[in-house]
């Protein structure tokens, strides 16, 4: 096996949010028994797009001996899969994705996600 990038989940700092599971576009995260967890190695390409919308700080990556990534099969999942998703809402104003595109940001040392009729509040006051 390669020694390689991969995400590695705390199950002691997940609150199971779900966050995660959809900058995931492998489908790599799944909930489990309302855990984060790499259902697949093989899928997670170790990229790290889930972990600055973590609130917890309960996905890090790691280098280590690990299956290759397979981008075919990544592909195949994800055309299986379909749009998954859990619905994530602005931390100020509740707005969800469907109704107005959210941001992740880092703020006050936490990872969270904005909408974009917020964001320029944050950033004027
Ligand atoms: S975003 Fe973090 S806390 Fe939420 S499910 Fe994923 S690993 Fe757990």
């Amino acid at each position: 096996m390669p020694i390689r990038q991969i995400v590695r989940i705390d199950e002691e700092l997940c609150n199971g949010c779900g966050a995660c599971v959809t900058p995931c576009v492998e489908g790599a995260i799944v909930l489990v028994d309302g855990k984060a967890r790499v259902v697949d190695e093989s899928l997670c390409d170790g990229a790290g797009f889930c972990l600055p919308v973590c609130p917890t700080g309960a996905l890090t990556v790691e280098v280590r001996e690990a299956p290759a990534f397979d981008e075919e099969k990544a592909e195949e999942r994800a055309r299986e899969r379909g749009v998954v998703y859990i619905t994530q809402r602005c931390f100020r104003c509740e707005a969800g994705e469907d109704a107005v595109p959210l941001i992740p940001i880092r703020y006050q040392g936490q990872s969270l996600w904005v909408c974009t009729r917020c964001l320029p509040v944050l950033i004027h006051g």
